[in-house]
């Protein structure tokens, strides 16, 4: 599907802001200058990580007796109190109710109000605040469906807590088909923002202060980037206890321990006490149903292992393989074409795929280093030498740890630079 008709698509489910349809332009200007510029600056996040892959993905419902009691993560259970009213956004949504509120923040650099819908379910139930936030990256669109089937889903008179869902936090780069802002500036570098700031950052500090701030969990929705997608995953910092408990209610989905760069909305968000993980699904500028559903799923795991909702349909008891996880570069430059898929299980030595030099016609081999599983990968495209290809998770038998051992690659120090999803 290209994306200027995913756009519309997106425009027409969510029923969102109806008068930009007609508006959504895809910027074909918009990619050479951007790869350059950031798979340098993600490129050098150098976090290792350390993958969490729970198998055994069931699809019946399991006795919710015989599931492990998940330890829920303090600040986010400690935040029931009596149903309330919640005040957002100059709006109040009783209990038992669901309400399409809008923020907006770009007139503050534009002179123009252009909104994006936020919307609550206020449960009738005591309970926390979960809070969905996806599209920070204009262009990653599979988050912005996963928002739009998770708040459709929810029967508010059987909600304990509230769920808030903001499909398109980066309306603007969103308009423009964009990861970025107008002013090329990645506005998940800039969170919780300044109000004296940049641009980005009196964006980042509107929807921080005015939505995030109300969220007692959050849930930050992205794709891989840069033409890579990633199999569906859960970035998080495992360091912080909380943050490690509220991994643990996403059922059977692949966990990396990754510590989020300076200025992301993981990283303020759980700098202002409210645990927050990265949620990566497939690759930007499309809608990935599979990606999708699998999302979802996660989501409404966590819902449940919250305590917020009764109806257990989804995950039985995970079964956790830890990974740790490094890509393989390419050696050559040329047309990559690879021989593998996300999810694919490989074995050491086994070609992930391969690299034709264009002008000559010589032909190289990429082949795994590792026996493991594809969690990321670049789709076909042209390479240079040096360019991040696969991601491949390695069982290993040690449970996440703080100082997961950097994995050497080509057997020089080249594996020191760690590449960090790409994307959030
Ligand atoms: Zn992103």
């Amino acid at each position: 599907m290209n994306q200027a008709r995913a756009l519309t698509i997106i425009f027409l489910a969510l029923g969102a802001v109806p008068a930009l349809a007609g508006e959504v332009s895809v910027d074909p200007g918009d990619n050479g200058t951007d790869i350059v510029e950031d798979t340098t600056e993600d490129l050098d996040s150098r976090s290792s990580e350390v993958a969490v892959a729970a198998e055994h993905l069931l699809d019946e419902s399991p006795d919710p007796a015989e599931l492990p009691a998940i330890p829920l993560a303090d600040a986010v259970t400690a935040a029931g109190g009596a149903a309330a009213p919640i005040s957002l956004l100059d709006r109040d949504i009783v209990p038992g109710s669901a309400q399409r509120l809008s923020w907006s923040a770009t007139e503050l650099f534009e002179g123009v109000p252009v909104s994006t819908p936020v919307l609550v379910v206020n449960g009738a139930l005591p309970g926390p605040t979960l809070c969905l936030t996806a599209a920070v990256h204009g262009d990653e669109l599979n988050g912005i469906e996963m928002v739009r089937r998770v708040m459709h889903d929810i029967d508010p008179s059987k909600l304990s807590g509230a769920v808030i869902g903001i499909p398109i936090v980066n309306v603007q780069g969103f308009r423009r088909g964009s990861r970025y802002l107008p002013d090329r500036r990645d506005l998940n570098r800039y969170f919780p923002g300044n109000p004296n700031g940049s641009a980005a950052a009196r964006i980042a500090h509107s929807f921080f202060n005015n939505v995030v701030s109300h969220c007692d969990a959050l849930v930050d929705l992205h794709t891989g980037s840069f033409e890579r997608a990633n199999l569906p995953q859960i970035r998080a910092d495992l360091r912080n206890p909380d943050v490690l408990t509220l991994t643990q209610g996403f059922g059977s989905m692949v966990i990396l321990h990754s510590t989020p760069a300076v200025g992301t909305l993981r990283y303020a968000a759980t700098r202002a006490g409210i645990p927050a993980v990265t949620l990566e699904a497939g690759g930007p500028s499309q809608l990935e149903l599979d990606e999708v559903k699998l999302g979802v799923k996660g989501i409404e795991t966590l819902v449940y292992t919250l305590g917020m909702i009764k109806k257990r349909r989804l995950w039985a008891e995970p079964v956790p393989v830890y990974y740790r996880s490094s890509w393989v570069r390419a050696d050559n430059g040329g047309i990559l074409l690879s021989d593998v898929s996300l999810g694919s299980t490989v074995r050491k030595g086994d070609i992930l795929g391969t690299i034709t030099d264009p002008m000559n016609n010589a032909r190289t081999e990429v082949r795994s280093p590792y026996s493991g599983r594809i969690i990321g990968m670049a789709r076909n495209q042209v390479v240079m030498p040096g360019f991040a290809a696969f991601h491949v998770g390695i069982q290993t038998d040690e449970a996440p740890v703080e100082e997961a051992p950097v994995i050497d690659v080509h057997g020089d120090d080249s594996s020191k630079d760690y590449v960090d999803g790409m994307s959030e």
